[in-house]
């Protein structure tokens, strides 16, 4: 079977951000991309992320090719492509429907800097795309330029989505989001959150690079 390692832990993750509750029903859809096999490995579409197999796995090329697997792809695969295309150092992309995330892009704002955790998307505040429909090449275009050069970006009206070097990685990105948002959200619902400021949280970013036990 083509990227079995992969297959393993698409299955262990998905389980991961359904139990904390960042993908609910059959929401969200996870990916790990192998530029030597020139391939990715994504989740199953209109499957519970909490539910999915190793075999369920689709193994599928960037230009939507179906290489293994008996599973119809993530309607969402043309956004994990994109996002790898895009970012050279991509190796996993991970979007969910997270409650906060997903409420400040019902408000179509961006994720501001509250927090210090939110330098972990490399960015100074992670940005809202305009809506489109799910599943579409216009949602995946559409974030991929919204996204910019930064790690993440909110899906307006829909979910946030984030890449990391390694599924882990873009796990604990996807994670560490929604806990910046629900402070965010919380703060604003009684005050007007106090915002870290461009040095703060270049400060930050720099900090991230080598936090952390390393590789
Ligand atoms: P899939 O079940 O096709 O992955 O879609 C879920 C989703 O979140 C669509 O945006
Ligand atoms: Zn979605």
């Amino acid at each position: 079977m083509k990227l079995e390692s992969a297959r393993a832990q698409l299955a262990e993750w998905g389980r991961q951000m359904s139990r904390e509750g960042l993908c609910p029903g059959t929401s969200g859809n996870l990916s790990v991309y192998d530029p030597a096999e020139g391939c990715m490995a994504v989740t199953p579409s209109g499957v519970s992320c909490g539910a999915v197999t190793p075999e369920d796995i689709v193994v599928m090329d960037l230009d939507g090719r179906v290489l293994e697997g008996e599973r119809k792809p993530s309607s969402e695969w043309a956004l994990h492509a994109i996002l790898c295309r895009r970012h050279p150092a991509a190796r996993a992309v991970v979007h969910t429907h997270s409650v906060y995330c997903t409420t400040l892009a019902v408000l179509g704002l961006p994720i501001r800097p509250v927090h210090y955790a939110a330098a972990a998307a490399g960015v100074r505040e992670v940005p809202c795309a305009p809506y489109r429909l799910f599943g579409t090449r216009e949602l995946a275009e559409q974030a991929a330029e919204t996204c910019g050069d930064g790690r993440a970006v909110l899906l307006g009206n829909h979910g946030p989505v984030v890449w990391g070097e390694d599924l882990p990685g873009a796990c604990a990105l996807a994670r560490d989001l929604e806990f910046v948002a629900r402070l965010q959200w919380q703060a604003m619902a009684v005050g007007t959150p106090s915002v870290l400021t461009e040095e703060e949280m270049d400060r930050a970013m720099v900090r991230f690079r080598t936090y952390g036990q390393g590789k």
